[in-house]
């Protein structure tokens, strides 16, 4: 059986990944950074640990647990992440880095510290999440798009490294998905008409595309985008 780790897997994208791999048969080791929501991913059957990505400690301290329990992870989906709306010129420096360390210095050192078990393994699939906005130009979305960005080079250069080891690293690119972080998005309204398909995507139909990468051997560097046709708009 593969081990697949998903990080923020308390909701949103995540849940539906790591519940969409459960179903698949895989062993999900899911992660979230509060006590209630270990012990409700406990309850829903995964291995469920505690993991603010943020901080290495905790990267070591998983590392070490799953290590003895025997469930590295062959499949890594990175996924926690978190949004911001400001203009440039109101953009904080001590927010824009704090976005920054969740959304790509998190994946990269992630990365690094699982890639080895995958390389001695000669399988291993990464898969970030990203964002259309890593492509697609939004006002007032800079800090958010620069993380995403960074997320698909950095996807493109370790897939470079490490494709002769039998590890893939791609990213998955939603457009707008029906999960809590666009719930606050004052352009809401307009989301709609701006997607081609006129419709929010669901967390399943990310969570199926962050599969179908996961038994994909010969699919690596690549942005699969999955976004209703928002990002020929632009
Ligand atoms: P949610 O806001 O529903 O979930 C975000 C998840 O990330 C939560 O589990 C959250 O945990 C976790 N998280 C945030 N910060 C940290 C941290 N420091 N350590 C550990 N976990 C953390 O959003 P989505 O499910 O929509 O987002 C998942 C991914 O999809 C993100 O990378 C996002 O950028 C990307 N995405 C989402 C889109 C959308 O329209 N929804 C579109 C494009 C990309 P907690 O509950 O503790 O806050």
């Amino acid at each position: 059986m593969k081990n697949v780790l998903v990080t923020g897997a308390n909701r949103g994208i995540g849940l539906a990944t790591a519940t969409l791999f459960k179903q698949s048969g895989y062993h999900v080791v899911a992660t979230a950074r509060r006590e209630e929501d270990i012990a409700n991913l406990a309850e829903l059957g995964f291995e469920s640990h505690h993991f603010d990505v943020r901080h290495r400690d905790n990267l070591d301290t998983l590392y070490t647990t799953l290590k003895a329990n025997g469930s590295l992870p062959d499949v890594l989906v990175n996924n926690a992440g978190i949004s911001s709306i400001e203009l440039l010129s109101r953009v904080n420096e001590e927010e824009f880095t704090n976005l920054l360390d969740v959304n790509l210095k998190s994946a990269i050192f992630i990365t690094k510290k699982f890639i080895r078990h995958m390389s001695k393994n000669k399988f291993g699939r990464v898969i970030n999440i990203s964002s259309v906005l890593g492509s697609m130009p939004q006002k007032g979305l800079m800090s958010y798009s620069v993380s995403k960005a960074g997320l698909e080079a950095f996807s493109r250069v370790i897939a470079l490294e490490y494709a002769e080891k039998g590890i893939t690293v791609n990213c998955v690119a939603p457009g707008y998905v029906d999960t809590d972080m666009i719930k606050n998005i004052p352009y809401a309204q307009q989301m709609h008409e701006q997607i081609p398909r006129r419709e929010v995507a669901t967390a399943q139909e990310i969570a199926s595309t962050v599969l179908f990468l996961a038994q994909q051997p010969n699919i690596t560097g690549e942005v699969i985008n999955n976004n209703g046709g928002l990002l020929m708009k632009s």
